[in-house]
């Protein structure tokens, strides 16, 4: 469902991407780390045409991306994406942050995007929160609401950049159980995450980058019982 082949991305003369190749079938589960600055934000951040590219080509469901235009508003609808800091709109109320995007690109009706909303909000465990604004909630709740979000969007593929890290570790686990719990529903994910027992448990492959370049990718039980880069083992050797 995702391709991408040969990208290369620069900031002025800082390459943050090189020969970037990789493909993800639908339903699959891709777990990116790597050090600090290693390129992974950049990387999925191309994906929804957050970041664009100076060379190579991606494609999100058959539609060419790097050819822009009316291509990537197609592309955002079907790539949903949750952040390390929420993005939500502070001065919009949970239903409002959850039926935006529907009612604005999918032409749904207020009612029917509140119904939906409603259903997602469930879904990850907070319906009753749907009338209060972000900052009255926890990190956590904020998170799974974000990712309602982006599911209220029913997107074909789920992108997560860090969804943990701005979290207090007691909040850390129930929005990787949401996680979880989409994966277990055949989303396809990629997830830049050093949540390495969600990597172990989840991940139909682990890729590992440094300067950006994919160095190594593997299915779980390999990455991690036999990593091939001394830079792999080092950084496994950080953060096990
Ligand atoms: P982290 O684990 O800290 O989130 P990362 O692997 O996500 O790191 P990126 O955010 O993709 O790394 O950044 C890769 C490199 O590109 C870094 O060296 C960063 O300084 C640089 N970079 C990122 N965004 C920009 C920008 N807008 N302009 C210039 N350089 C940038
Ligand atoms: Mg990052």
């Amino acid at each position: 469902i995702i391709r991408m082949e040969g990208v290369n991305k620069w900031y002025d003369s800082f390459q943050v991407l090189t020969d970037i190749n990789l493909s993800v079938r639908q339903g699959e589960r891709i777990v990116i780390c790597g050090p600090s600055g290693s390129g992974k934000s950049t990387l999925i951040r191309c994906i929804n045409r957050l970041e664009t590219v100076q060379k190579g080509r991606i494609e999100v469901d058959g539609i060419d991306l790097t050819a822009g235009g009316k291509n990537v508003d197609a592309v955002r609808a079907e790539v949903g994406m949750v952040f390390q800091q929420f993005n939500l709109f502070p001065h919009l109320t949970i239903l409002e942050n959850c039926t935006l995007a529907p009612m604005r690109s999918r032409g749904m009706s207020k009612a029917q995007a509140e119904e939906v909303a409603m259903k997602y909000l469930t879904r990850v465990r907070i319906p009753e929160q749907a009338h209060k604004h972000p900052s009255q909630l926890s990190g956590g709740q904020q998170q799974r609401v974000a990712i309602a979000r982006a599911l209220c969007m029913a997107p074909k593929v789920m992108l997560f950049d860090e969804p943990t890290s701005a979290l207090d570790p007691e909040m850390v686990k129930e929005v990787l159980d949401t996680m979880i719990s989409l994966a277990e529903d055949g989303m396809t994910m990629l997830c830049v995450t050093h949540e390495m027992g969600f990597a172990r448990s989840v991940a139909d492959r682990v890729i590992f980058m440094a300067d950006g370049k994919i160095l190594e990718q593997a299915p779980p039980q390999q990455f991690f019982g036999q990593p091939q880069h001394d830079k792999t083992r080092q950084f496994l050797g950080q953060i096990l």
